[in-house]
């Protein structure tokens, strides 16, 4: 366990070994041993995050993120089983979950509200994946224009040909495509020239070095206005503060999610959220 830590370390490569990595070992062979049956007990379920204009405060869409609800762990978070479902193959039945309940519970929300999906390089390349995202959508009732998926830039291999022609055929299927966690590791201008994207999602981690050192602001200022000449729609991600909203606003950016509006939740928190804002506007307008 030390030696794989001291392989995964960048700077320092003596590690010694601790009962806390003994801890997260047992906590992954948990996890991957566990994987098979929570498909048998449907154990997988979307929380909702709603994305907001950040001009008029309204939802204008959610994205979908998936939980995991152990019988011994409690709730996992996707950055833990995501990457253990891919190892197993696993990832493209649990993709199909995520979507098709998504899909079910859109059908209780607002009608002009869209529907994001996240999905990794394995699932944008597996053959049946427009199809099934199609079957998903009619067996719901909802239209293609209403999904969006969402795919991060952390995922782009060099070669980017096959990607290309996966997303396109997603396009073809009247399904949007957003360029998720741009900026976390290259904001490359070839990402955002060689396909057109629907949507780019600036990744939280840009914006804070933009905000905090004057050459990445410029950097940023450029992406942004390439963006919109590009006719690409743009989501801040991670907004945690009114001053990094008001500051984003003055940028011009139109659409965020974060902490300072809301975190991830279940479908009936959602449905209390739309209620409640719903009859806040019936108050206001007496
Ligand atoms: P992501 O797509 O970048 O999702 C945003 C993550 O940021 C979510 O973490 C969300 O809970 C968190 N977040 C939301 N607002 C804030 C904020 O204001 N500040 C900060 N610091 N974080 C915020 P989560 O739910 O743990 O998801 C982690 C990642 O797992 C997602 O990152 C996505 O890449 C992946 N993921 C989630 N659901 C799925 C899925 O169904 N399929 C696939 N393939 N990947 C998924
Ligand atoms: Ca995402
Ligand atoms: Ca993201």
């Amino acid at each position: 366990m030390a030696l794989e830590n001291a392989f995964v370390k960048k700077q320092s490569r003596v590690s010694l070994f601790t009962p806390a990595m003994q801890a997260k070992y047992q906590r992954r062979e948990k996890i991957h041993s566990s994987l098979s049956n929570a498909f048998e007990n449907h154990d997988f379920i979307p929380h909702f995050q709603p994305q907001f204009n950040l001009k008029t405060g309204k939802i204008i869409g959610v994205e979908a993120l998936a939980r995991w609800q152990h019988n011994e762990l409690g709730w996992i978070s996707p950055s833990e089983f995501i990457s253990a479902a891919e190892s197993t193959g696993d990832i493209i039945r649990l993709g199909r979950i995520i979507l098709e309940k998504s899909c079910m519970q859109l059908q209780r929300l607002p009608a002009d509200l869209t529907l994001s999906v996240n999905l990794t390089l394995s699932q944008i390349l597996n053959e049946g994946l427009p199809e099934m995202m199609l079957e998903c959508l009619t067996d719901a009732g909802i239209e293609a224009h209403r999904l969006k998926i969402e795919f991060s830039e952390t995922q782009l291999p060099t070669k980017l040909d096959s990607v290309w022609r996966s997303l396109s055929e997603i396009q073809e299927c009247g399904i949007a495509v957003s360029l998720d966690d741009f900026g976390s590791k290259f904001a490359a201008l070839r990402h955002l020239t060689e396909f057109e994207w629907d949507e780019i999602k600036i990744d939280a981690r840009y914006v804070d070095r933009a905000f905090n050192n004057e050459r990445h602001a410029e950097t940023l200022l450029a992406a942004l206005s390439l963006i919109a000449n590009m006719k690409s729609n743009t989501v801040i991600e991670g907004v945690e503060t009114v001053e990094r909203l008001d500051a984003l606003v003055e940028l011009g950016c139109d659409h965020g999610q974060g902490y300072l509006f809301s975190g991830p939740m279940d479908i009936d928190q959602l449905i209390t959220l739309f209620f409640s804002r719903a009859r806040a506007e019936e108050l206001a307008s007496v």
